[in-house]
């Protein structure tokens, strides 16, 4: 099927968050069908889609009404249970395939992958037990971090452990079946490498992100990251390597600590468009969106050439004066060279991700000064 000419063609994107939201816009630019998949969930995609499931990701009367519609398929949400995943899989091209999508879902499956692959990982034991984790803890003999083993994103289901507590008290506090016990990393930064990977099995390597957290969420995103030459090409060649090790076709983040002597070790990896990459709409020749679009559609990728150094600032909920109440965007425009995105929620909850802003630069330190100076008026005195 010719996905520019047959009406029937549609794109099913599972999942219909903001990551499907700006998928569906880049589709809808090059006037191509979607169909999107909610699971339920809130979904700032519905506006850009031209048909929406509206059921959760278990549901067999939405599966079927998804693989009635869609023609081929991919993810903006790693969390969809597997066995939907496979049910798609069976009947239509699914792009990443199930395989990569649980790796990368679940971490005790994505650090082994990782290690028998030979990447550089943290040290980590899989625990599922108070006397498992007292073998771990003896053998880190030092500071770590207790992970849930599967649906952790944005440090949720974490604990951080200094060595000398009581392991019992531990996982009593814990309380999960089963964890991830990962050594403490005393790292300097934290980068990302999106890369895709085409139905060819060639790749497109952007620019590695520099990434700076806020109450565990990203909070900017600064392109090309501050390391040396060595490091960022290393960092990307460690990405392709994830990608073909994973058999990947389509858009993949891979994040990283990077330690004071030069080291890299991945983190994790997140198999769809990603936040770190939100920068490569309005800084680079194709955006993460356009390639995710084109491996699912077997179409040739684009350059990930950077144009313009960069910084990405993450709109949280907790710019918002008040729920309904949006910040006061003057700044931003008078700016001249900033970009509003907003994602079409609702109400500004807490640290929920409303918007980003991309904010070019002659460096990628003179974007970060104008993009913490547009923060700061508005996060004004509750700012940090
Ligand atoms: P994650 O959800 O695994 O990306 O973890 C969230 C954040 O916690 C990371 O971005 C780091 O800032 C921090 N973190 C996670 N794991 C480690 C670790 N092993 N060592 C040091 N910091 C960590």
């Amino acid at each position: 099927m010719n996905p520019f000419t047959d009406p029937n063609f549609r794109l099913g994107i599972v999942g219909a968050g903001q990551l499907g939201r700006m998928l569906a816009m880049t589709a809808r630019r090059m006037n191509l069908r979607t169909v999107v998949w909610t699971g339920g969930l809130e979904a700032p995609a519905v506006e850009l889609a031209d048909e929406i499931i509206d059921e959760p990701f278990d549901s067999p009367v939405a599966l079927e009404r998804f693989l009635a519609t869609a023609t081929v398929a991919t993810v903006e949400f790693e969390n969809i249970p597997r066995a939907t995943l496979e049910a798609i899989a069976a009947e239509l091209p699914l792009h990443p395939s199930p395989d990569a999508i649980a790796i990368c879902q679940n971490r005790e499956r994505e650090k082994t992958f990782l290690r028998e692959n030979g990447i550089p990982c943290a040290w980590f034991a899989v625990v599922s037990s108070a006397d498992e984790l007292a073998a771990a803890m003896k053998e880190l003999n030092g500071p770590g971090v207790l992970k849930t083993a599967a649906f952790g994103y944005d440090g949720k289901g974490q604990l951080k452990i200094q060595g000398d507590e009581n392991p019992a008290d531990v996982w009593a506090a814990f309380g999960d079946g089963r964890a991830v016990l990962e050594g403490w990393v005393p790292f300097e930064k934290e980068l990302s490498v999106m890369v895709a990977r085409g139905a060819d099995g060639s790749t497109a390597v952007y620019d590695p992100a520099e990434n700076r957290h806020r109450h565990h969420i990203l909070d900017v995103s600064i392109v090309p990251a501050r390391a040396s030459a060595d490091t960022l090409a290393r960092a990307q060649a460690l990405a392709i390597r994830v990608a073909e090790a994973l058999g990947y076709r389509g858009i993949l983040g891979v994040e990283f600590f990077l330690l004071p002597d030069g080291e890299l070790v991945v983190n994790e990896m997140a198999p769809r468009p990603h936040n770190s990459g939100h920068h490569t709409i309005d800084a680079c020749a194709t955006s993460q969106f356009e390639q995710q679009l084109r491996a699912t559609l077997g179409l040739p990728l684009g350059s990930p050439r950077l144009l313009s150094p960069v910084v990405m600032l993450n709109l949280l909920g907790d710019f918002w004066p008040a729920e309904t109440t949006p910040p006061d965007w003057t700044p931003l425009f008078a700016d001249g060279r900033a970009a509003l995105h907003l994602y079409g929620k609702r109400r500004a909850m807490g640290r929920r991700k409303m918007g980003h802003a991309t904010i070019l630069g002659d460096t990628a330190d003179d974007a970060l000064a104008r993009a913490e100076a547009l923060k700061a008026k508005w996060l004004g005195e509750a700012g940090s």
